[in-house]
């Protein structure tokens, strides 16, 4: 099922060249299905980005057109990184940001890992 109203994916993306290997990421973990890497501009103690191996624009592309054995395979990697980073006990956040009204600004849909720290509550 296609979606109405997303881009096409752009393999130009800064996250599509990190899994290419043209620009360097400090990874924390990689199976066949995800990537995740230490965020550039941490926003909490941890901020990890686990992405999709496979090229999709955002949440609504994945959700829609990933196999689910892309789908069970990227959301375990997100709880394999959780729990290697040592972050079940006291806690993490999970987020991802879809399209322009959620500022997504690379569109390679990507989930982000905060965590070392007391959270505050989201304010939309
Ligand atoms: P978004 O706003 O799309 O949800 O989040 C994109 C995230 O990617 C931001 O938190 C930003 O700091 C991070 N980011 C952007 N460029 C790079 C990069 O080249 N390397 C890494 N590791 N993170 C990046």
């Amino acid at each position: 099922m296609r979606v109405t109203g997303l881009p096409p994916y752009d393999p130009a993306n800064i996250f599509a060249r990190i899994l290419r290997g043209e620009i360097p990421a400090k990874a924390v973990h990689e199976d066949d299905f995800a990537l995740a890497f230490h965020d550039i501009n941490p926003q909490a103690p941890v901020h990890v980005l686990v992405i999709p191996k496979g090229a999709y624009v955002s949440q609504a592309d994945f959700a829609a057109n990933a196999s689910d054995a892309e789908i069970a395979g990227f959301w375990r990697a997100v709880g394999t990184v959780a729990k290697a980073l040592g972050l079940e006990e006291k806690g993490y956040r999970i987020l991802s940001n879809m399209g322009e009204d959620a500022g997504q600004e690379v569109p390679h849909f990507h989930v982000h890992i905060f965590a070392g720290r007391r959270l505050g509550r989201m304010v939309p």
